[in-house]
């Protein structure tokens, strides 16, 4: 098996970015896949999202069960098996709790893209799940990963999100602009109608901002950030 200690150790330093950027609360996970295995590493059910360090991740198989001497994974582990299983092209996902991307599910209005950053999401608006109850079985989970459909990230309704992407880093970057443009779009809603991109406007946008020196620097602006302010 290759050593996993380096990917560890991102994958907990995200989880603590997202915690402290109000993404993750007392709850909330993110799993990577170990490269070269059909094996997941995700943060461990009972350590506090804030305080997550390398050795807090357990490793699971693709049934969410955890290898032999490791501690338990979070109940909503099939959210992560079964997005991998649905979805090859996926190699980290994160269960988030956002403040801001949440309220759209209670609303029942659509996160749609109006802030640049926003156009890494369907022109059409976010997909919603539209089960709020805890998502601890495969059946639930498939049916998750059915309305993410080829997606970049699906809402929770009255409960959160899931976020996918081809690495940490990646999937790290599309939480936060998620929950950019949510922000965005709410303090819109005050002064008036926002107005939502069109399709070729996302298209436009996206193949601009989706490129990996830019979303690196997100990911270098968080990490910069959380080492200032303690975090990491
Ligand atoms: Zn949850």
């Amino acid at each position: 098996m290759p050593d996993p200690s380096a990917l560890k150790s991102t994958l907990a330093r995200a989880i603590r970015l997202l915690t402290a950027e109000g993404l993750i609360d007392m709850n909330g996970h993110m799993s990577a896949r170990l490269p070269g295995t059909e094996h997941v590493l995700i943060n461990a059910r009972q350590v506090g999202r804030s305080a997550v360090g390398p050795h807090d991740i357990v490793t699971v198989d693709p049934r969410g069960r955890p290898l032999p001497g490791e501690g338990d994974p979070p109940a909503e582990v099939p959210i992560h098996t079964r997005i991998y299983a649905a979805r090859p092209d996926v190699h980290c996902v994160a269960h988030l709790h956002p403040q801001f991307a949440t309220v759209f599910t209670i609303a029942g209005r659509p996160l749609v893209p109006v802030f640049q950053l926003g156009a890494l999401f369907p022109a059409q608006g976010l997909p919603v799940y539209d089960d709020p109850d805890l998502i601890r079985s495969d059946e639930a989970a498939d049916a998750v990963a059915r309305t993410l459909g080829s997606a970049r990230a699906v809402l929770l309704r009255g409960h959160g999100a899931v976020v996918v992407g081809e690495d940490v880093e990646t999937c790290f970057t599309a939480s936060i602009w998620l929950e950019e443009n949510a922000k965005k779009q709410l303090w819109a809603s005050v002064l008036g109608s926002p107005r939502v991109f069109t399709e070729e406007m996302v298209r436009r946008v996206r193949a601009s901002l989706w490129d990996r020196a830019i979303l690196l620097k997100t990911w270098d602006h968080y990490v910069a950030k959380g080492q200032r302010e303690g975090i990491l």
